[in-house]
């Protein structure tokens, strides 16, 4: 069981890899941690500028540590001095390891006409696994119930057929697995794990696009189950032929399935999913509150349910009734931590080192290899087009290079873009993977 403070310490930790160990002393060496609940995770800081920065800036990373501690979305809270003392003594929940499996099931899905059609091609996997649909290929926005889905044909198969071997990866995991086996000379293991499964759940394909060994590698796993007759189901954010630096024969194969979208809740769906996380979280929210939630978030259901989360914070830690006011105050925040938040550059700079497997040190070095300039001059090109670095910035982030050589380096992979489709839809896979972390 972890302990709030615990909680804090790995938080920070797995932080450094984002950040500056200088930029996180400055924000979080005073934050204390305050309480570990089911849902939600708190802090207290010293100055209300030290919690406007936590949560606009670093908000939405923390968020993102806590789903992949709980693998459940949990809320992030920051107090500011003394608010709420009384906190401090109070108590712990059990913080289970794995909520998913008992929370995304088709039971809490809620069905309507933006995604009823995946709902039923899912559940008749679930039903019938490898009879009609493979693969199943879902996809969507984020935040839209990609990875609920999925889950929930994991729950059932495990609860009708316990005997079948469920296998539930995301994309970037089984590119890091696979890196890791690779180097270990296990791959032999690697091979037999996935090729024993009867189900395979490969969640957020969108990673291993671009990624050559793990395509060939995920190409010969795919034959050999598709081939026995055995489920698999795939999430991606884009369909397959906008994947551009898939495998043209991965993309043929997903074709041979099922191809069903998810797209954003119209008005009805989304009162009836602020309606269930309320009923879920055991929190009342009057009718018109709910509409009024319904009327102003309408692109993804993870800040509908951030907001339920967030109001039931409020009515619990801070006594309060919910009004208007509570509501309000619920969807700023929420929208305020992503009103399409901007990538770091050291975001960019560490997915461009692990697509071109180089050393971030390197890119960052004056070393003019092949190898090691068009990497750097492929985070330039990018640092320009998703951040708002000025050219000098982005020299100063790639270890000192004089601005003209930033300009040199964009207009390089501008005009070699013109010319090379492979290198233009690595740079396109890399924006879309980056924009959404
Ligand atoms: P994605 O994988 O597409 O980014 P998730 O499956 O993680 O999105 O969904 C985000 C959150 O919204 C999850 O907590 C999930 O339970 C919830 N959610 C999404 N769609 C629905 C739905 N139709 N009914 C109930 N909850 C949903
Ligand atoms: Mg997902």
């Amino acid at each position: 069981m972890h302990s709030a403070n615990d909680v804090l310490a790995h938080i920070l930790n797995l932080l450094e890899k984002q950040i500056t160990k200088v930029t996180i002393d400055t924000w979080f060496s005073d934050a204390t941690a305050v309480a570990l609940k089911q849902d939600c995770f708190i802090i207290r800081t010293t100055s209300p500028f030290k919690k406007q920065v936590i949560d606009s800036r670093y908000g939405d990373m923390v968020r993102a540590i806590l789903q992949e501690l709980f693998s459940a979305d949990m809320g992030f809270m920051v107090l500011v001095g003394d608010e709420l003392d009384s906190l401090d003594s109070l108590e712990e929940d059990e913080v289970p390891s794995d909520k998913d499996e008992e929370y995304y099931t088709f039971e809490d899905f809620v069905v309507g006409s933006s995604n009823r059609f995946a709902h039923a091609a899912a559940l008749a996997v679930a039903t019938n696994p490898a009879q009609t649909y493979n693969p199943l290929f879902i996809y969507g926005g984020s935040g839209l119930g990609k990875t609920h889905l999925i889950k929930a044909i994991a729950h059932t198969m495990r609860r009708d057929r316990p005997d079948f071997r469920v296998i539930y990866i995301k994309g970037d995991d089984f590119i890091n697995e696979l890196i890791k086996d690779l180097s270990n000379q296990k791959m032999e293991e690697f091979h037999n794990k996935y090729r024993m499964a009867d189900l395979l759940l490969l969640d957020d394909i969108q990673f291993i696009a671009g990624k050559e060994q793990t395509q060939i590698e995920f190409f010969h796993t795919f034959n050999a189950l598709y081939d026995a007759n055995k489920q698999i189901v795939i999430t991606s954010d884009r369909p397959p032929k906008e994947l551009y630096s898939l495998h043209s024969r991965l993309q043929t194969r997903f074709e041979w399935g099922l191809l069903a979208d998810i797209q954003p809740p119209d008005y009805e769906t989304r009162i009836a999913i602020i309606k269930k996380k309320a009923e879920r979280s055991n929190i009342e929210i009057p009718d018109n509150l709910i509409q009024y939630i319904a009327n102003n978030v309408t692109a993804n259901i993870r800040q509908l349910e951030g907001i339920v989360l967030r109001t039931k914070a409020c009515r619990e830690l801070l006594q309060e009734e919910i009004t208007m006011d509570t509501i309000n105050q619920a969807i700023r925040d929420i929208l305020k931590e992503n009103p399409g938040m901007k990538p770091t550059a050291s975001i960019i700079i560490s997915e461009v080192c692990k697509y071109y497997g180089v050393a971030p040190d390197l890119i960052k070095s004056s070393n003019r290899r092949k190898d090691v300039l068009l990497p750097r001059q492929v985070a330039s090109y990018i640092m320009r087009q998703l951040t708002d670095l000025s050219l000098p910035e982005i020299g100063k982030e790639l270890g000192g290079q004089h601005y003209s050589t930033i300009i040199n380096s964009i207009d390089r992979i501008t005009e070699k873009m013109k010319t090379d489709p492979l290198l233009e839809n690595v740079v396109k896979d890399l924006i879309s993977n980056i924009s959404e972390t």
